[in-house]
């Protein structure tokens, strides 16, 4: 794997694919064992969750629903600032087990957010599966299921993760080279 430039910043490579496949695998066979005959229903975040979530999906092997929504942010009426709310969500929730599917928990912030909008549909039980997480950024208090990768405070880009709108398709993950950038 080579460096890449981006726009203007410089990438080293970061997870090659073969490890990001290795551990989907890992986390598809923990899915299929804890939710076995629960019949679960994936909720993948768009936009940067798409590419992890088709791997993911296609290695699980019990009965399973998936459905793609957007997030998006409105002022509040709370203190609590912005709320946030799902675009495309048009499945009933009520009793349903419900995986939440992220590219990255970064602070936390998208998903504290998000949560009591999901909870307000009552479903049986909520979990996180996000490919990534930054231990160090966290903010708020989320704390996912099943990680992917815990990885350092950094930008990265690849496999779904975007910068500026570019770098989606890249199989491999690369992080920010500060020394090059
Ligand atoms: P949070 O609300 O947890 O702070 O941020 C989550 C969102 O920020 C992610 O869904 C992603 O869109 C974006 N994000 C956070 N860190 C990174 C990163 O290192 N690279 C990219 N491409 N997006 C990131
Ligand atoms: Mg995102």
């Amino acid at each position: 794997m080579k460096n890449i430039t981006v726009h203007d910043k410089a990438f080293k490579p970061y997870l090659q694919k073969e490890a990001i496949q290795a551990r989907i695998l890992e986390l598809a066979a923990e899915i299929d064992k804890d939710y076995q005959d629960k019949q679960p229903l994936f909720l993948a975040i768009l936009n940067g969750s798409f590419i992890f979530a088709a791997d993911l999906f296609k290695h699980i092997t019990i009965e399973a629903e998936i459905s793609f929504i957007k997030l998006a942010s409105y002022k509040g009426t709370s203190s609590s600032g912005n709320v946030i709310t799902a675009i495309g969500l048009e499945e009933n929730l009520r009793d349903r087990h419900i995986i939440l599917l992220e590219d990255i928990i970064d602070t936390g912030k998208t998903l504290h957010s998000f949560l009591p909008e999901l909870i307000q549909r009552q479903p049986a039980s909520i979990k996180i599966a996000t490919f990534l997480t930054k231990p160090e950024a966290l903010q708020y208090p989320i704390t996912a299921d099943y990680v992917g990768f815990n990885i350092p405070d950094k930008f990265v880009l690849g496999y779904g993760l975007d910068y500026d709108g570019l770098g989606r398709n890249l199989p491999e993950l690369f992080i920010l080279d500060e020394v090059a950038s």
